[in-house]
């Protein structure tokens, strides 16, 4: 049983990082949040309820997975440093509903993963994790086989714009035009440097992103839809036409046919279509694959 039981989480999780002698790595973005009541404020603002399963990337110190287990039915955590296991036994151990995995998110099958975790129920996700990764693991969870209902998480200022950009804007990219297919995203809070240990050297966002229902298009092939959203962004001062050669093999005739049968200017750039531009384009290169 813990020695630190009857103290705050907060404090619990102090004593315990500095009873391990815990050493941040800066290689893995280790800027912890500890502030609770900030953290309790996250999580009303993303209004954790007791039926929620909660998928927990990055846990840190296990604040905030302390406090989500609090809320939530359940929550498990995926932590890559195995140094965080004595801190999150402490933060986590007397919990029936919290449950630590340490592993790479990089490299986990997110569906399987969240299958096991929540018997193939519903789930959310919670993180505050690297910036380098961020891209990468909201492109891993709203693309697998079983996606989570919503998704909040810690952002850097500049890729909340970027996420909440419009088609046509300069900050319009493949991101965006990914997380708009799969729902709706907003700004819950900023969050100021300094409330992070260490501080990073950027102001960060904590944002929402809702899974739609129904998209805002319907592509005949998702895969094939995705795969041309990416390649219109590829290399973005060529045209969507050398684009979609480049990804798909085509010759320029071919190319050209497309764009012209979706209505589009053949010299028009990828990065300025909308999604349901970028739809018809992809359900023409079914049609003509099929
Ligand atoms: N969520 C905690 C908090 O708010 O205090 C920790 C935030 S810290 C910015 C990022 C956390 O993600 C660290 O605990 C780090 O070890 C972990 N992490 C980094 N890369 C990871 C990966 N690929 N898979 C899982 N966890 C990772």
């Amino acid at each position: 049983m813990s020695e630190f039981r009857d103290v705050s989480p907060e404090l619990r999780a102090r004593l315990a990082l500095e009873r391990c002698g815990f050493h941040h790595t800066h290689s893995l973005g280790q800027n912890f949040i500890l502030d609770e009541r900030l953290l309790g404020r996250l999580l009303d603002d993303c209004a954790v309820a007791p039926d929620d399963n909660v998928l927990e990337i990055g846990p840190g110190a296990g604040v905030m997975t302390r406090l989500i287990a609090m809320r939530a039915k359940a929550v498990l955590a995926v932590e890559i440093d195995r140094g965080l296991e004595p801190v999150l036994d402490e933060m986590l151990g007397d919990l029936d509903n919290a449950r630590v995995l340490y592993r790479d998110f990089m490299k986990a099958d997110v569906a399987r993963v969240a299958g096991e975790a929540f018997g193939g129920e519903p789930y959310r996700v919670i993180a505050n994790l690297p910036y380098y990764i961020t891209a990468d693991i909201l492109l891993r969870l709203v693309n697998c086989e079983r996606p989570p209902e919503s998704i909040c998480i810690m952002v850097q200022r500049e890729a909340a714009e970027r996420i909440m950009s419009e088609p046509g804007s300069k900050q319009w990219c493949a991101l965006a035009a990914n997380l708009r297919f799969y729902g709706a995203a907003s700004v819950l809070e900023e969050v100021p440097a300094d409330a992070f240990d260490p501080p990073p050297h950027v102001t960060s966002c904590f944002i929402r992103i809702d899974r739609q229902a129904s998209p805002e298009v319907a592509p005949k092939d998702r895969a094939l839809f995705l795969r041309v959203v990416n390649a219109a962004f590829a290399m973005r001062r060529k045209t969507l036409a050398n684009n979609l050669k480049a990804a798909f093999g085509l010759d320029q005739g071919a190319a050209a046919d497309v764009l012209e049968r979706a209505g589009l200017d053949v010299r028009v750039r990828g990065e300025v279509l909308t999604l349901s531009e970028l739809c018809r384009v992809a359900d023409l290169l079914a049609e003509s694959e099929g």
